[in-house]
């Protein structure tokens, strides 16, 4: 294994525990500067995509302007980290608690739309690393709500720990189940990679009399070792989230479907800005360029 093999590995083992980009960091390891991949006139890099998702300390745990997606969709997560709400009459469902210490500040942000914290009744997540649901034991302890995660990311979900908080899994999903409250059904759509159990959810909103196919897509980002198992869950991952009917691309980082200048736009009125089906693979385009390009350098047939 060469020195910048052993190097990937590490930051991949890393990865693979859940203790998340800030632990690499702190430790004085980002993931490497290469390979580069140019996208749609875009170049980026591994540690580019991860700066880019992640931001500094303070995006991670500043509110951003709590704002409604679309039909009942609503964006309740910080600067860097995606938190949804979607609201029914029966209560609401969370999706992403992000960091445990997040908690507070998205509740405030479901509050500040005018709806109450304690009427969320379910809590989903797109993987089980920190950054997306370290808090579901705490929201799940707040509001009574039940957890569901997708089966093969229950192992990580229930060694992600805060103190003595234990991750309680009141549901193990599989690949096509549902999830429906007051009306409003999500799709659990198997997705690994990233995890073993990533999860993307399809909702089907309606708006100005209109329906529209919403996706919130798991993170694609490649860990830093790349094992047959891992590729073959790629493989099979990058096909499925091309075949989704989608109109509304969302995802669990902002930057992974432009939230910031969608924002902007948004705000200076018109049409819905967060209606983008010209970009509904734009990140599944960066991601799968990244992950062959690793693989390619990780067989050695780098320049
Ligand atoms: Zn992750």
């Amino acid at each position: 294994m060469g020195h910048l093999c052993r190097i990937v590995a590490v930051v991949g083992l890393i990865g693979a525990a859940g203790a998340g980009p800030r632990l690499v960091e702190a430790q004085g390891q980002p993931p490497p500067d290469r390979p580069a991949v140019t996208v749609r006139g875009q170049t980026y890099t591994p540690r580019s995509i991860l700066a880019r998702n992640m931001g500094t300390e303070a995006d991670q745990t500043t509110a951003f302007p709590p704002h409604r997606v679309i039909g009942n969709i609503y964006y309740v997560g910080t600067r860097t980290l995606s938190s949804f709400l979607i609201t029914t009459p029966e209560g609401h469902i969370l999706i992403n608690s992000t960091y445990e210490r997040n908690v507070p500040t998205t509740a405030k942000s479901v509050e500040r739309l005018g709806f109450k914290f304690a009427d969320v009744k379910i809590v989903l997540g797109t993987h089980a690393h920190r950054d997306h649901q370290e808090g579901d034991a705490l929201v799940r302890q707040m509001t009574g709500a039940r957890s569901m995660v997708m089966a093969e990311d229950v192992p990580a979900m229930r060694a992600m720990k805060v103190g003595d908080r234990e991750q309680t899994v009141d549901r193990a999903l599989r690949d096509g189940d549902t999830v429906t409250l007051g009306g409003t059904t999500l799709t659990a759509r198997l997705t690994a990679g990233h995890t073993r159990g990533c999860t993307t959810w399809t909702a089907t909103v309606q708006e100005g009399g209109r329906s529209y196919n919403v996706v919130i897509n798991c993170s694609l980002r490649a860990p830093g070792m790349l094992t047959p198992e891992v590729i073959a869950e790629f493989e099979r991952t990058f096909t499925l989230v091309r075949s989704l009917r989608c109109d509304v691309p969302l995802g669990d980082h902002p930057a992974q479907y432009n939230m910031h200048a969608k924002h902007m736009k948004l705000e200076s009125g018109g049409a819905n800005p967060f209606i983008d089906a010209a970009n509904c693979h734009l990140e599944t385009d960066i991601q799968e360029a990244m992950y062959r390009a690793a693989i390619e350098e990780q067989r050695g047939g780098r320049p």
